[in-house]
């Protein structure tokens, strides 16, 4: 899509999220993009055909100011294009993005565009119970060896990276639930420094694009599930990809031909809708979660408080002020009365809802040892510091009084 404004790139991102990518004269002047439904694209000519399958094929190269055809909504649409171009100012260094049906389908995309048969892919652990499972059970049988390491133990994480020499390391920071951090920007040079350096990918759900800039510190490759903040609504699945080089990008395009899972034309449109409310929602639920987590720690049933703005951890902290602007909307609690005391407290809240994922506008609360990482063996829950205690709260929007006092009675009660 063409820019209808002045030069971009001097505005702020609050205000390209909302200029670039949509020209109101490609859809009747409505002021909001059209929904474009269609499978399959009318061409002009055959010449024009033509030329559009040999650009998407990779035979040839678009000149600059070419306009292409589209040809066919699995390989790309109106409403991808324009959500895609409202996605990169957003995410601080990006210059290209590509959006897939879910999260998992961008790390599902990412990991096996870039990662083959006898490669090594080095993770953190605890890692997003589906991306867990997609290493165990699909890239290992697949032939790409899967090398844990503990998040937020660097001198751990470096002795990995050389020792197994991987083609992509994959970060998520925080860790869920315990909000440990590892160290984004020594993972970066320790995955250059290899005499065949290391793509280095992250999971940047949980503190971004609001909170945590990947892409400055050094990292190829920024991957989301939108169906948390960037949406933010908790009513759709989606995912993306970002990158300063878009190289990358339009390699991961192509395998997203093949996979079939671009993001369809309706939850593009939803989804671009949400963009320019990001950075309000997540800052809303970053000072309530803060307000929460500092209260609650005082209270006599609370056993510890899982937040960034309450390490004790030297190490966490020094990473936590290098990496992250603002606490983020999720903590944990660890309640003395064990796994009885968690369930109450679920059963007593009225305004925060028992359910797993995050991010939304309502608050949410779940027990993960007994849902989202109910999969884990004893040892991997012990270091995962999932105990029986253990809630996990995203706290969304509402005023932070009422969760507070919904949460201070729900305690009161055990
Ligand atoms: C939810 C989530 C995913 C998976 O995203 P889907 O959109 O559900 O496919 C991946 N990583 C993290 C950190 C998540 O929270």
């Amino acid at each position: 899509m063409p820019d209808h404004t002045h030069d971009q790139a001097n505005l702020h991102s609050a205000t390209q999220v909302l200029t670039r990518g949509y020209d109101p004269a490609l859809s009747l002047g409505s002021a909001r993009p059209a929904v474009f439904r269609s499978s399959t694209y009318v061409f002009p000519s055959p010449e024009a055909a033509e030329r559009a399958f040999a650009v998407a094929s990779g035979r040839s190269r678009r000149a600059d100011g070419e306009n292409i055809d589209l040809i066919y909504a699995r390989l790309n649409h109106p409403n991808a294009e324009i959500l895609e171009d409202q996605l990169v100012p957003l995410e601080a260094g990006a210059r290209a993005a590509a959006v897939f049906n879910s999260g998992m389908a961008a790390i599902m995309t990412a990991l096996t565009t870039f990662a083959g048969p006898g490669d090594k892919l080095v993770y953190t652990v605890p890692l997003y119970g589906g991306t867990q499972h997609l290493i165990h059970e699909f890239l290992e049988p697949f032939g790409i060896q899967g090398v844990p390491v503990h998040a937020g133990y660097t001198q751990e994480l470096d002795d990995a990276i050389h020792a197994a020499q991987p083609r992509i390391v994959f970060i998520e920071t925080p860790a869920n639930p315990t909000i440990r951090m590892t160290d984004i920007r020594r993972a970066v040079a320790t995955a250059r420094s290899l005499s065949k350096p290391a793509l280095v990918f992250i999971d940047n759900t949980f503190l971004g694009p609001a909170f945590q800039h990947p892409l400055n510190l050094g990292v190829d490759l920024c991957l989301y599930s939108a169906t948390k903040y960037l949406s933010g609504f908790s009513d759709m699945l989606a995912g993306a990809a970002l990158a300063a080089d878009p190289e990358l990008i339009t390699r991961m395009k192509a395998r997203r031909v093949i996979f079939g899972n671009i993001l369809p034309p309706d939850e593009c449109w939803l989804l671009d809708s949400r963009l320019s409310l990001v950075n309000l929602r997540m800052n809303r639920s970053s000072k309530s979660a803060q307000r929460i987590a500092e209260t609650l720690q005082h209270h006599p049933k609370v056993r510890r408080v899982y937040y960034p703005s309450l390490f004790t951890d030297p190490d966490q902290i020094r990473i936590r002020d290098a990496q992250c602007d603002f606490p983020g909307g999720l903590l944990s609690l660890d309640l003395a009365g064990g796994k009885p005391a968690a369930f109450d407290f679920l059963r007593h809240i009225t305004i925060g809802r028992n359910a797993v994922s995050l991010g939304g506008v309502e608050t949410l609360v779940c027990h993960p040892k007994t849902t989202t990482h109910s999969p884990l063996s004893p040892a991997e829950l012990e270091t995962a510091g999932v105990t029986d205690g253990l809630v996990r709260i995203s706290v969304g929007v509402e005023d932070w009084r009422d969760l507070l006092a919904d949460f201070q009675q729900a305690l009161d009660k055990l």
